[in-house]
């Protein structure tokens, strides 16, 4: 058996999982829970926790905490955290440190090597970028592969021998993918796959605070440079809310003062799972739109699917079910635990590279999920305009594939060439995603019309490499997400240092601070009694941590959970509720 695990690093949620002998197991985190928060946070003594202490914390010092980064992989955008500033990836290798600590905790040897799921819909630069987030926690990353894909290989595990076709929805807190797949006597194909990497759980929590902050006239980035805590206080509530209106009618919002604490008698805003909906109008518009061009591309109708499976935390909304239901005729299936499942597919295509006996009646095919290509000119009446889009990969073809096409030079004695690379549908490269390009240099005198080969290869990590040469000249190849936002060797250095120069908390003091932080987030939602005597043991407490020692800590710990407890806050010891 290998020590290969599967990690689904998601943007509220991560996990991971890894294959013995009679499927895939989820590994706790030091919490006891699976589900480890993707939140990252500094304490006042400036030393990094992550997950949930650091989501505790982000209510009341939303400065000192960075989420939702999965968001940005990929991009240039760097993060505030205290006094540091870090680039997503940098912020992502922190949280899969943390469930690598995990994994060798539960294993009981060290974790070396990993697959990491990305959302379908990622591109190149967000794949490069959360490879890069693997090797800072010192993994090997053996294969990135998308997470529906992930999610499918566990329906196929238990379904193997039936023939069926099954769309999978994923909605998880930032991002939305459809992915369309047969499953036929233990092969797994997967014939099409759609998404936005922009809607998620969080945005329909948005929609919530938002519509609270309109009552006053407020606009949501304006009231969160004003009033942070405000914001993140009523953020809290507001995600609370939603979740309760998966199972409930009604809800009421309290709302916090601008200090973020919630005053005595609140003010509150009802929702009702109409108002919800109507809030939700515009983003469940958005959700039709990748499952029609999955269906489209995989050539099937709603009524020709078997199974829908839901993937994700926000697929929990009953808004999403209703609409999935009536989409496709049909309830989805329940049999999986929508936050599990793609951890567990994750650790079963580690199975599936380790060749585990296990799997080994398991075939999967996946597909390249957008179309890829470069920029050419056109002639149009004698002229030739450049910014024309030329597809080489088409969207939805089975990976891996490799297609080489022939071009040629638009002047005389033209000696190079810059071959632009992009991703997208559209005509022109203005409205599509750029890539990277590649230079073709010695190209040998002559006319117009010398051409000029281009391969494009994609692997099914899903890195795109591309090859490009002159007839005689030299093979000018990159692999394309070499380039991905400027990380070269130095940076990759750099990002070392900068991680190493942040001081970790101790792990084995996490759960204290997790409860210590929950307890001042608790601070601003009592009254100035309850306030006192809570504050008193939290002051308590905060003192016998910083004295390390074990049996004051557990003393100071008994005393504030039983002032909990009086006071008639129920605390998770794991964050999975
Ligand atoms: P990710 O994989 O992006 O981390 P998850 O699958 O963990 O996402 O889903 C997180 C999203 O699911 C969040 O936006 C969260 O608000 C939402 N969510 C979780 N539980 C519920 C629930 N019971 N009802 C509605 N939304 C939920
Ligand atoms: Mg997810």
């Amino acid at each position: 058996m290998s020590n290969v695990i599967g990690i689904d690093l998601g943007t509220t949620h991560s996990l991971c999982a890894v294959f013995r002998e009679d499927g895939p197991v989820l590994i706790p985190n030091l919490h006891g829970g699976f589900l480890t928060p993707s939140v990252v946070g500094m304490l006042e003594s400036g030393e990094i926790v992550v997950g949930s202490a650091a989501k505790e914390l982000r209510v009341t010092h939303p400065e000192r905490t960075a989420s939702c980064f999965k968001r940005y992989m990929g991009s240039d955008r760097t993060i505030s955290l205290g006094k540091n500033t870090l680039r997503p990836y940098e912020l992502s290798s922190l949280v899969l440190k943390s469930l690598v600590s995990d994994a060798e905790k539960f294993l009981g040897t060290s974790v070396l090597e990993a697959v990491i799921t990305v959302p379908a819909y990622f591109n190149e630069h967000q794949r490069q970028a959360t490879k890069v987030a693997g090797e800072l926690a010192g993994l090997r990353v053996k294969r990135i592969i998308n997470e529906p894909t992930a999610a499918a290989l566990v329906y196929g595990f238990h379904a193997r021998d039936q023939e069926r076709q099954l769309c999978v929805i994923d909605l998880g807190g930032g991002t939305f993918d459809v992915t369309v797949m047969e499953v036929f006597e233990g092969t797994l194909e997967i014939r099409a796959t759609a998404g936005e990497s922009m809607l998620g759980g969080e945005d329909f929590t948005d929609r919530i605070v938002s519509a609270v902050l309109q009552n006053e006239k407020l606009a949501l980035e304006v009231a969160e440079l004003k009033h942070p805590l405000r914001v993140a206080r009523l953020r809290d509530e507001c995600e609370q809310a939603k979740r309760k209106l998966s199972n409930e009618e009604v809800v009421r919002i309290r709302l916090p003062d601008l200090d973020g604490t919630i005053p005595e008698n609140p003010k509150e805003f009802r929702v009702d799972r109409k108002a919800f909906a109507d809030l939700s109008e515009a983003l469940m518009q958005r959700i039709s739109t990748p499952i029609d061009r999955a269906l489209r591309d995989a050539r099937l109708s709603p009524q020709e699917i078997d199974d829908v499976l839901l993937v994700g935390g926000a697929t929990r909304m009953q808004l999403l079910r209703d609409h999935v239901a009536s989409y496709f005729g049909k309830p989805p299936i329940m049999e999986f635990n929508p936050d599990e499942v793609v951890a567990l597919g994750a650790a079963i295509q580690a199975a599936l590279i380790e060749n585990d006996t296990a799997v080994n009646d398991m075939v999967m095919t996946d597909v390249c999920p957008f179309t890829l290509g470069i920029e050419i000119a056109k002639e149009f009446g004698g002229q030739t305009t450049a910014g024309y889009f030329h597809p080489i990969l088409h969207r939805n073809s089975t990976i891996p594939i490799s297609r080489e096409e022939v071009f040629v030079t638009v002047s005389p004695n033209q000696h190079q060439v810059e071959v632009r690379v992009f991703q997208g549908d559209a005509r022109k490269v203005v409205d599509n995603i750029a890539l990277g390009s590649l230079l073709v240099k010695d190209i040998a005198p002559g006319p117009a019309g010398q051409p000029i080969y281009i391969r494009f290869t994609y692997d099914l990590n899903g890195l795109l490499e591309v090859e490009a040469y002159s007839t005689g000249g030299t093979k000018h190849r990159t692999v394309l997400t070499n380039h991905v936002h400027g990380l070269n060797e130095d940076q990759i250095k750099d990002a070392i240092d900068r991680l190493q120069a942040l001081k970790i908390y101790p792990r084995e003091n996490l759960e204290y601070q997790k409860l210590a932080r929950f307890c001042e987030r608790m601070l601003g939602e009592i009254n100035r009694e309850e306030r006192k005597q809570l504050d008193r043991a939290l002051d308590y407490f905060e003192d016998a941590i910083a004295s390390s020692n074990k049996e004051e800590c557990e003393r100071a710990e008994e005393i504030l959970k039983a002032v909990l407890a009086e006071l008639g806050i129920e605390y998770f010891e794991n964050d999975d509720e």
